[in-house]
């Protein structure tokens, strides 16, 4: 029997230095050279290597096995019906960093209260996943000890009665971290994640520590943990970076200095024009294209290392390949579709406010209050359906994004109503002249050029294994 015409399925495209790339609504992707682009897409590819390409890539309208890709649309998207598994509690606002970009809102005032605390964490228990992360955040947690450690304790007592498996995470500076903490740490299984901005000169000079030398404590600390609990994760210590100006020209040393203290992960992260950044742009700031330039320069470097046997990963790198060679992968909150606000995470200020999430609540820090979603003392039912959960579930809907409709990357992306808002005056934003969208757009370029090269690829694919 003759097969029917190779008819497109629905796709978008991007022309790439190493042809064209066409992606189909599931993240079904193949890379044409332009002449059979030109044909697939007229409906005349004739029998061969490229029309079997896209096949199995499911972009052919009359060759499409449905019932694999529902399955894989159904597994993708479970997350839409288990409910908010990260709950960000803020203990404090306080901290004794000056870092040029604070984030966090940091400030003077009273701690989370532990009622707050135990309040929260019941929330946290009321949403219907199995499993749920808490994560202790600031300004610097460490400055409410006493609610870090009743928060912990009765989470735990709340899993062992409830049976919904419980992860525990800290986000420090360690500048406070003491063996008597570290004990109750590594007795409670709560993970540890720090901030390295780089090599010391760089990393101090972005995050100034009148009390001492923030590289010397981080590294000291990230050593401690690394020794009882291993690199690896899940326990090992992880650490974030912010990119600055400062960072733009030393990419390989920055990637060079994670390498040397074994961390597994480097997760090159632009600014976000929240908290202390925008004040400071003109000295901290860059274009999305300067970023764009370290970028490729840091993967490479990490790309490089890899060659010679070094173990690192860079982290938007890993999730991206992730979900581009292997399954649709959603954990991650902020590149998904509609994002987690809300449906993915919860965050809990020091006064009891709940928040769609971090970025969300730090907003409020500078009077803007529309993804509060209310208080602790509100209920799981009416927090989880408040107006700015259903806001930003649409507008982080890429098929309501008239630019992400159409974007070839769209399979892999998500959009952050938190960064529109900040950056744009509103939740939808503009992405042809959003900053963060042409941020991605040039990794996921830079990600599909890497990918074309056998080497690389063996070592993406290696990152996959492990
Ligand atoms: S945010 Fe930008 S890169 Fe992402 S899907 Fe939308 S248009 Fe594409
Ligand atoms: S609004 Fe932004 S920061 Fe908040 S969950 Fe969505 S993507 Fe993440």
């Amino acid at each position: 029997m003759r097969k029917p015409p190779a008819k497109p399925a629905y796709f978008n495209f991007r022309r790439l230095r190493g042809g064209v790339l066409a992606v189909g609504d599931l993240g079904g992707w193949a890379l044409l050279t332009p002449a059979e682009f030109k044909a697939f897409a007229a409906g005349r590819l004739k029998p061969g290597r490229a029309l079997e390409k896209l096949e199995g890539a499911g972009l052919i309208a009359s060759r499409l096995d449905f019932d694999s890709l529902s399955a894989a649309w159904r597994d993708s998207n479970e997350y839409l019906e288990r409910g908010p598994g990260l709950h960000i509690l803020v203990l404090t606002q306080n901290c004794n960093h000056g870092c040029l970009y604070c984030q966090a809102g940091s400030g003077r005032g009273a701690g989370m209260s532990a009622a707050t605390a135990r309040r929260a964490v019941d929330l946290a228990f009321s949403s219907p996943v199995t499993g749920l992360t808490l994560e202790f955040q600031g300004g610097e947690p460490l400055l409410n000890w006493p609610a870090l450690k009743e928060a912990a304790l009765y989470a735990r007592k709340k899993s062992a009665k409830t049976g919904k498996e419980l992860a525990l995470a800290l986000v420090s500076n360690f500048s406070l971290m003491d063996k008597a903490k570290a004990a109750f740490i590594l007795e409670n299984d709560i993970s540890v994640c720090t901030s390295l901005d780089g090599p010391a000169d760089l990393h101090n000079a972005n995050r100034p520590f009148s009390g001492g030398n923030s590289h010397a404590l981080a590294e000291k600390w990230i050593k401690f943990f690394q020794e009882r609990r291993g690199v690896q994760p899940p326990g090992g210590p992880s650490a974030l970076l912010t990119v600055t100006r400062a960072s733009l020209p030393r990419a390989r040393e920055i990637v060079d200095e994670y390498a040397r203290l074994k961390l597994p992960y480097v997760f090159l992260r632009p600014l976000t024009p929240m908290g202390q950044a925008p004040k400071r742009w003109g000295e901290i700031g860059y274009s999305p294209e300067e970023f764009l330039a370290f970028y490729r320069a840091a993967l490479d470097r990490v790309l490089e290392l890899n060659r010679r046997g070094t173990p690192i990963k860079e982290k938007t790198a890993f999730l991206l390949v992730k979900k581009i060679l292997g399954t649709q992968d959603n954990k991650y909150v902020d590149l998904r579709c509609p994002c987690g606000a809300g449906l993915g995470q919860l965050a809990y200020d020091v006064d009891g406010g709940v928040y769609t999430c971090d970025e969300g609540r730090m907003l409020a820090r500078d009077g803007d209050f529309s993804f509060r979603l209310g208080g602790v003392r509100d209920s799981y039912a009416k927090l989880i359906s408040s107006a700015p959960v259903r806001a930003c579930a649409l507008a982080s809907s890429l098929d309501l994004q008239p630019a992400c409709a159409r974007c070839a990357y769209k399979a892999w992306c998500g959009v952050c109503p938190a960064y529109n808002a900040a950056a744009q005056g509103g939740f939808w934003g503009d992405m042809p002249a959003n900053a963060r969208c042409r941020v991605l757009l040039g990794v996921f370029d830079h990600i599909f050029a890497s990918l074309t090269d056998k080497d690389n690829l063996k070592i993406f694919e290696g990152w996959l294994e492990n």
